[in-house]
């Protein structure tokens, strides 16, 4: 809809340098780029968005299965709580930006937001891509420059001015803000410059790891591919010490197991992986139930149900095929039938109902992983304004900032409260600017 008013700079550019200046050029033309972009045009900002690939907001469109949640009903604290960062440190973020705030801003370019019974918020009556056209289309009617397929390789400094640098010339800004997402799926366009772009500034970043993604264990899942176990409790462990608690689906996938559970600790994971230490999820498969209950109800089908095979009856619990996996594990024979259970055998079978342990040796790639953790460190900016605490009128936005939250519309409101703070934050200081 809006690709015939977006300039494409390779059209534009036939090899010339060229350069062109605006009060504020924003490198990156995603979820926290576009939302910055309205926010400041619409505050009087002359804007310019450059975008490397050839259409604003890829990664967006594809979002929320198409649907895009994009926030989520929850207080400030809990909000915080959900990133994996010291929750203080997105407080002044998040008490300015509710996901009231969020949705008032998606009601001021026609979208009305919806909540589910888990409190995930959808835009009503909207895909992901009619979306993300809105959003693109409130940006140009706000005036704001869009630039497709004009990839950014540097953001600098001189003088009074910020200039940033593509591959058809270059463009001055009194404001630049970066917000060029994480590493993943990279075909959307993020495919991790923002580091680089960052580290050349000679901001403190960390490298990229993938979040949100299935674990891969040592033990081959083989068999038990396509199982999915309805209420697990998982302990995630690093280096023998327990870290994370979660609770809920966990899914045996073919190479990998997930699980939106599953997927919330992954990121705890990998960066344990990446930094080579042994990483184990422990899986408790009957978490209702502790070690005496568990005990006391396989007695009693002990007595009642005698003459069943042991994995028959287990699937009480779990699905057949992994009941099989558990009694093997527990060093129950196959045949055994519950009458024939010894209290050995009784006791195998609840110390692996109540824990098997995955060793966790990888992730799924990053660019499959839905978010990416890395970036630059949240130490760098005043989060309320996004802008870098060392380098005045340059702001980070977005998943480039290192952090990032579970699933559920965190990381979008992330994407959109940054990008706002800082459109706003750049309106505010070019008033006051004036002003001095
Ligand atoms: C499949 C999938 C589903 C998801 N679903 C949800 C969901 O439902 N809810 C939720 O909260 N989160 C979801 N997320 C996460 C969410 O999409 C991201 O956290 C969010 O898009 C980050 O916004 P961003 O603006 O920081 O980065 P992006 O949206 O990735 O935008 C970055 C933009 O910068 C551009 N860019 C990169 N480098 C350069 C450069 N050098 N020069 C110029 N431009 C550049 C890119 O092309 C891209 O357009 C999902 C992610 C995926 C992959």
């Amino acid at each position: 809809m809006h690709a015939c008013k977006v300039m494409q700079d390779n059209n534009l550019d036939t090899g010339l340098r060229r350069s062109s200046s605006s009060q504020l050029v924003i490198v990156g033309g995603g979820a926290s780029g576009l939302s910055c972009a309205v926010t400041a045009a619409r505050l009087g900002v002359s804007t310019t968005v450059l975008e490397r690939t050839s259409r604003c907001g890829s990664k967006l469109a594809v979002t929320g299965g198409s649907r895009c949640n994009l926030t989520h009903a929850d207080t400030a604290r809990h909000m915080a709580a959900k990133f994996d960062c010291k929750p203080g440190l997105l407080m002044p973020l998040f008490r300015k930006f509710t996901y009231r705030r969020i949705a008032e801003f998606f009601a001021s370019i026609g979208v009305t937001c919806q909540a589910d019974h888990q409190g995930c918020i959808w835009p009503r009556k909207l895909g992901a891509r009619q979306l993300r056209d809105m959003l693109v289309q409130a940006a140009l009617a706000s005036g704001v420059d869009i630039r497709t397929g004009c990839r950014v390789h540097r953001v600098s400094r001189e003088a009074e001015l910020w200039h940033v640098g593509t591959e058809r010339g270059h463009h001055g800004a009194h404001a630049v803000c970066i917000a060029t997402g994480g590493a993943s799926y990279a075909g959307t366009g993020s495919s991790g410059d923002g580091l680089a772009l960052s580290s050349a500034l000679g901001l403190a970043t960390a490298g990229w790891f993938p979040a949100l993604c299935s674990l891969e264990p040592r033990q081959p899942v083989g068999e038990l591919a396509g199982i999915t176990h309805r209420s697990a409790a998982m302990t995630l462990s690093v280096d023998g010490r327990p870290v994370r608690k979660a609770a809920g689906r966990f899914i045996f996938a073919h190479r990998y197991v997930s699980g939106s559970e599953v997927l919330n600790l992954s990121g705890h994971a990998a960066r344990a992986l990446q930094q080579g230490q042994k990483v184990r999820l422990a899986v408790d498969w009957a978490p209702s139930l502790g070690r005496d209950g568990l005990a006391e109800r396989i007695s009693l089908g002990r007595e009642r149900n005698g003459r069943r095979l042991a994995a028959s009856w287990l699937t009480v619990f779990v699905a057949r095929r992994l009941a099989n996996r558990l009694v093997a594990d527990a060093g129950v024979p196959a045949d055994r039938r519950m009458a024939q259970l010894t209290e050995a055998d009784l006791e195998a079978l609840v110390r692996v109902l109540k824990t098997t342990v995955f060793d966790i040796v990888g992730t799924e790639p990053i660019e499959r992983a839905t978010v990416t953790g890395g970036g630059v460190s949240l130490n760098e900016v005043d989060i309320s304004t996004c802008e870098v605490r060392r380098l005045p009128r340059l702001h980070i936005a977005g998943e480039l900032l290192d952090t990032w939250a579970e699933t559920g519309g965190y990381n979008l409101h992330f994407a959109w409260a940054t990008g706002i703070a800082a459109g706003e934050a750049v309106a505010r200081n070019l008033t006051s600017d004036r002003n001095l």
